[in-house]
């Protein structure tokens, strides 16, 4: 074993939960250790958030080259070489990577590469190459992520029954792609394949597609697929994926029925489940609640001088939260008194087309919570700008809270809706309402505008639109 090193902060974990964490720490002026097996920003950079919008990018421009002919340009045999799309990806992924190792060197973080464990509630000790270290640590911050989710029916094997990291690197389209799961990971890969030309059914279990989201971006998000041409069958949970040879064959009920479908290639997107193994949790008394690690408003573990923060504490599972817990916590731990995340002004994007944002409430939680509210719509169709880019199928919905009139859920599908949203996660914060909102002067002509027009909307002041 190797003598020990001692830190203020040690970080296993370095996705963007753990690796921003490090940083904050480090402008703190702690000495600070990130401790992680693989390669530096996990999920995240490396199989998820970041190299997927490179692929869907791809997709889109396939897509809009194909349709140059409506904006007057002459494009002829567009086509595609599927492994340059991946190595482009691929090639972004690495980019980004490499600007978290330049991170922990401008921040003087000591990457030490390998498998932490937590030995004690003030040690982690790291496995590399054979080798054992322990690193001493006053403070200790899990961030280990999380993984996908199997079912015990339904195995991965990586190659016909895959996960979004196979997802990502096909070189050959599949002609028939079956995806089970209608959530972000599920829908992001259903408009990428269907982009490039696959058939493409998806099977939800829930009533809906997107069944986080509002359920009339749910509706419009599922009536745009549905003219792209893929199929969508809710209501549909699925008990069986069998390889046979080149083909995978899914059994799946509906209502009580049975129904079959073949594919060449079923993706599983049915969520995530934390990495908790082999973590040392026991050894050390760190409790765990139903979606991972407990942790208190300050990310802090039954055990003090332990933190976890980002995919293994749970919901909502988004790189930007971990980001901010990791803040958050090391704020906690150099005693500034940080005001706890409010987990309803946290946004969530989808990056299918039309693409999907959103912040707190839905119209049916709001219901449901029995709180009186107003809404406020405006559709894309009615937006200049929209109509001069051709990108008009789209929706923002607003939902105030009654009382005091504060805008409490905000809802866009539709262009640019990741880019939107960042207004009104603002709004949601300052409690604004559908007035101030509405009143804003918003430039001409932008999808921005449409805010201001569902703003106003919610008081009956709307200007366009039928
Ligand atoms: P998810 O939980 O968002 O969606 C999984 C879906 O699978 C659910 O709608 C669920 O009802 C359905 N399902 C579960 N079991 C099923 C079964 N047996 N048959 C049919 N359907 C079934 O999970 P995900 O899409 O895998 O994504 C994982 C996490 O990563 C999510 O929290 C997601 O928000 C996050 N993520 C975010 C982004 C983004 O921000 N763009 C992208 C990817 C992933």
């Amino acid at each position: 074993m190797n003598k020990s090193t001692r830190y203020n902060l040690t970080v296993i974990g370095s996705g963007p939960g753990g690796y921003v964490a490090a940083c904050r720490a480090a402008q703190l002026g702690m000495k600070v250790a990130i401790v992680e097996a693989d390669r530096p920003g996990g999920i995240c950079l490396n199989w998820g958030c970041i190299p997927t919008k490179a692929l869907l990018k791809s997709a889109e421009m396939y897509e809009v080259l194909k349709k140059g002919g409506s904006f007057g340009l002459k494009a002829e045999n567009i086509s595609y070489d599927l492994a340059a799309v991946v190595e482009r990806s691929r090639g972004i992924a690495d980019r980004i990577v490499s600007g978290v190792e330049y991170l922990f060197k401008k921040y003087s973080i000591q990457h030490i590469k390998g498998m932490g464990t937590l030995a004690s509630p003030t040690q982690v000790q790291v496995k590399a190459n054979g080798e054992t270290t322990v690193l001493e640590s006053d403070v200790i911050i899990v961030a280990t992520g999380a993984r996908p989710r199997e079912l015990p029916h339904i195995r991965l094997d990586g190659e016909r029954i895959i996960s979004s990291k196979q997802a990502m690197t096909l070189k050959t389209l599949p002609a028939r792609l079956a995806v089970i799961g209608a959530g972000a990971i599920g829908m992001e890969f259903a408009y990428y394949y269907r982009a490039l030309g696959s058939e493409v059914t998806v099977l939800e279990a829930l009533d809906r597609v997107l069944p986080v989201e509002d359920e009339e971006i749910s509706k419009q998000v599922a009536r745009a697929f549905t003219r792209k041409g893929i199929q969508i069958e809710t209501g549909a949970l699925v008990s069986s994926v069998q390889r046979h040879g080149d083909t995978v064959q899914l059994e799946y009920e509906v209502k009580g029925n049975k129904k079959k479908l073949e594919a060449d290639i079923a993706l599983l997107a049915i969520g995530v489940v934390p990495n908790i193994e082999h973590l040392g949790l026991e050894t050390v008394g760190v409790k765990t609640a139903k979606h991972g690690i407990a942790v208190n408003e300050h990310q802090q573990t039954n055990v003090p001088s332990i933190y976890a923060i980002g995919d293994v504490i749970g919901p909502p599972w988004l790189a930007h939260a971990a980001s901010a817990e990791g803040v958050h916590a090391v704020e906690h731990i150099a005693g500034k008194n940080p005001r706890p995340i409010d987990y309803n002004a946290i946004p969530g994007c989808t990056y299918c087309r039309p693409q999907v944002a959103s912040v707190g409430y839905t119209e049916q939680k709001a219901k449901a919570e029995g709180i009186a509210y107003t809404v406020g719509r405006f559709e894309f169709k009615a937006s200049g700008r929209a109509v001069a880019v051709g990108d008009t199928d789209g929706l923002v919905k607003l939902i105030f809270e009654k009382q005091y009139g504060g805008l409490i859920g905000a809802h866009i599908a539709g262009a640019e809706a990741p880019e939107m949203i960042h207004e009104l996660v603002l709004a949601i914060r300052q409690e604004c309402t559908a007035e101030e909102i509405g009143k804003a002067v918003h430039a001409h002509p932008t999808f921005g505008e449409s805010i201001m027009e569902a703003a106003l909307d919610a008081i009956g002041e709307r200007i366009h639109g039928a």
